[in-house]
């Protein structure tokens, strides 16, 4: 069938159609600019954007991939992990679509939506593969053994901040535009990445090897910035550093989970496996290390639709149970399952 996924967990309302892993088409809206002010996502504004956007997203995505409503055979929809208010928007929207078409609704895990959005770019997973998921909110190392099935191994996790938060921070440290992300990305394009020696927090033979920690790395930028007191900040360079240390430490350890469990294969995924210099590393080392390295494009790397139908396609032909009708959300989901509603945990 062709599955509609709806997302809508953060600040962008995604809708997405995927028929037996392929693409058909998907729209995003977002509702950055409207945050960009308070340097952050306000859930209430995220909430409220959602409830204007879901619908043209809808149409947008049926309009590129040439389908109409009827055509439409499963529904797909975020449950968790995210900010509830706008959780509940999508879940909504899902839910009066699934019954008013008379098809089944599947409540799906954000992150195995992000390791998902992989598999429309370079096909079917191999199974097992380590996954690395860098975004906003998480940053975790993954053995999945198989996705739609629930057989994920959670292999480590931060500490304290997720890589892409500390960009975000970092960034407003330096006076850069929200988001920090792509901002840092882009001013260390002329920085050089040995000018602050950042440290490399969790890289000790003592060290859990898969365990990360970012607030650290926030603080030293935050310290080495207020050194240059009245002097011109040079930003370029801070960036650059920072990036180096972040992709560094990120590509290091999700290499020595591949060799450790004897697997091949390398999944980058989150808004994070968006940055340049996290890519080119973990190209050059996994290269070195003989291990086949998958990162999806960038479009599909950010919070999006294609993503969330990609894993509801994978759940529909992997036989799973779709949700009940009041199924609800789950903001803090935890990441070992795909499908987010009792009946597959059971
Ligand atoms: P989660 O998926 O954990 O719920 P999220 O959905 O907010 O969080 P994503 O949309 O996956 O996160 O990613 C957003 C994050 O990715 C932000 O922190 C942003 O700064 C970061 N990001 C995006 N592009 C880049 C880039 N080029 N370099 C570094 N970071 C980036
Ligand atoms: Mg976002
Ligand atoms: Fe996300």
């Amino acid at each position: 069938p062709v599955v509609l996924g709806i997302e809508s967990s953060c600040d962008e309302t995604g809708a997405g159609l995927v028929r037996d892993g392929r693409l058909l088409g998907h729209a995003v809206a977002s509702s950055m600019d409207e945050h960009a002010r308070f340097g952050g996502v306000v859930p209430e504004i995220a909430a409220r954007a959602h409830v204007h956007a879901l619908r043209p997203v809808v149409r947008r995505a049926l309009g590129e991939a040439g389908l109409r409503m009827a055509d439409i055979g499963a529904v797909a929809v975020t449950t968790g992990p995210g900010l509830s208010g706008a959780l509940q928007v999508g879940l909504a929207g899902a839910k009066g679509l699934a019954y008013a078409l008379g098809v089944p609704l599947y409540g799906v895990h954000h992150l195995a939506g992000h390791v998902a959005a992989d598999t429309l770019a370079h096909g079917p997973l191999p199974n097992p593969c380590v996954v690395l998921i860098v975004s906003g909110g998480h940053t975790s190392l993954l053995l999945v053994r198989d996705l739609a099935r629930d057989r994920i191994v959670h292999l480590g996790d931060t500490l304290d901040d997720a890589a892409g938060e500390c960009f975000d921070k970092v960034a407003r440290v330096f006076g850069l535009p929200y988001p920090g992300g792509p901002a840092i990305d882009r001013a260390a394009r002329v920085g050089d990445p040995r000018a602050v020696p950042f440290p490399r927090p969790l890289t000790g033979p003592r060290d859990d090897p898969y365990g990360f920690s970012f607030s650290g790395l926030k603080t030293a930028a935050a310290r080495w910035a207020e050194r240059h007191q009245g002097r011109a900040l040079p930003v370029a360079d801070g960036a650059a550093a920072l990036q180096e240390a972040v992709a560094d430490v990120l590509t290091r350890k999700a290499v020595a989970a591949c060799t450790a469990h004897g697997v091949g294969t390398l999944v980058v995924v989150g808004g994070v496996a968006a940055n340049s210099r996290v890519r080119a590393l973990a190209e050059e080392r996994c290269a070195a290390a003989g291990i086949a390295l998958r990162v999806p494009p960038l479009k599909l790397c950010t919070d999006n639709g294609a993503m969330i139908a990609a894993i509801g396609d994978l759940l529909v032909r992997a036989g799973a149970e779709p949700a009940p009708l009041d199924v609800s959300i789950d903001p803090s989901a935890p990441l070992e399952y795909a499908a987010l509603h009792p009946v597959a945990r059971a």
